[in-house]
């Protein structure tokens, strides 16, 4: 079955080398370890973001025969530092260079360390059929075996790729091409980190030959109700780690610093403990929008299970885990919404 289903996706798709050379392919660098420097290539500690996409890019044997690329600086910082400020303006300049039809597929590198929250938030923003591929490294460029080359080759691959288009945003890291919606970090340190636990891989690249598994079952992208346009700022959401024990005045906190909503990182299926939910739902009645999600890696948080979330006011985060549920949260919560369109946009994206 499953095989058939690969099938069925590649069918009409042409092999590497029939891939018009010319496609274009703008690669936006806003920093990582892809970019990183360290003294030696034994060093462990090394400092992200040194690097320049032009550099970077030159660096990749064989790249330029797989498209037009073009590179462009849009930030370079240790994806820990990445803002929504810094987000917003990738997502315009994404929108600005497929409007103008000046790219038929763009690529993103970034860090790995919030590379699911920008891959969701594009994701949710970008308004184009075309590829959009994030990469990243484990190994800065300096080090041996770095990972950074042979990731930025496969993105440009699959970016260039006609048969990429209406996916959604993709992240290709380590021969895997994971959808937006579904990756997640799992490994601090491992070349192999990204995974896709919850609705598996849309496909795979090796060494540029790309193969598709099928297409993400969420909305996305040009399908999505989302914009950036004209958007400075979002509304504050926090996210609070569930523990035994846990504060409930730590909601409280949240919203006297001006949190409009709260996302719970629950215990397994999104539980908290007694006094948390107690609070929490005092917040709720005031308007205070609280999601219950998982800091559990893998599985779904379902609505009305040991909680009743009716009662309570609640929303299920369902697949999205709390750094993408609050993104989804923050950007819903531009405008007033009910309750229940919010529990849907959980079902939808
Ligand atoms: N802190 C770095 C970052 O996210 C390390 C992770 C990486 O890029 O692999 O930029």
């Amino acid at each position: 079955m499953q095989k058939r289903k690969v099938m069925m996706e590649n069918e009409g798709k042409r092999p590497s080398q029939g891939r018009n050379p010319l496609r274009r392919v703008a690669v936006l660098a806003t920093g990582g370890t892809i970019a990183g420097a360290a003294e030696s290539g034994t060093q462990a500690g090394y400092t992200s973001g040194k690097m320049g996409i032009d550099a970077m890019i030159d660096a990749v044997p064989g790249i330029r025969a797989l498209a037009d690329v073009h590179g462009e600086q849009i930030a370079n910082v240790g994806s820990q530092d990445m803002s929504f400020a810094i987000m917003i303006r990738l997502a315009q300049r994404i929108n600005e260079l497929f409007a103008a039809d000046a790219a038929d597929g763009i690529v993103v590198t970034h860090g790995t360390d919030t590379m699911e929250e920008t891959a969701h938030f594009l994701n949710l923003t970008v308004k184009s059929r075309r590829p959009v591929v994030m990469t990243g490294a484990m190994r800065p460029y300096t080090a041996i075996s770095a990972d950074g080359p042979l990731n930025l080759y496969n993105a440009v691959s699959v970016a260039a790729d006609p048969a990429a288009d209406r996916r959604g945003v993709m992240v290709v890291m380590n021969d895997r091409i994971h959808g937006a919606h579904s990756l997640t970090k799992t490994n601090t340190t491992s070349v192999e980190t990204f995974l896709s636990p919850v609705n598996g891989l849309i496909g795979t690249v090796f060494y540029g030959n790309v193969a598709y598994f099928r297409r993400p079952f969420r909305k996305h992208t040009y399908q999505s109700e989302f914009s950036v346009d004209g958007l400075t700022q979002l509304p504050r959401v926090d996210i609070l780690h569930a523990c035994a024990d846990m504060p409930a005045d730590l909601i409280e906190c949240s919203v006297e610093r001006g949190a409009k909503g709260i996302v719970i990182a629950g215990h397994g299926n999104g539980n908290m403990n007694a006094a948390t939910i107690d609070t929490a739902a005092r917040m709720a009645a005031q308007g205070i929008v609280i999601v219950r999600s998982s800091h559990v890696a893998t599985g779904t948080v379902s609505r009305n299970i040991e909680l009743d979330d009716d009662r309570l006011g609640f929303i299920a985060a369902d697949e999205l885990n709390p750094a993408k549920a609050r993104i989804l949260l923050m950007l819903a919560l531009v405008k007033k919404r009910s309750l229940a369109n919010l529990q849907d946009l959980f079902y939808t994206y």
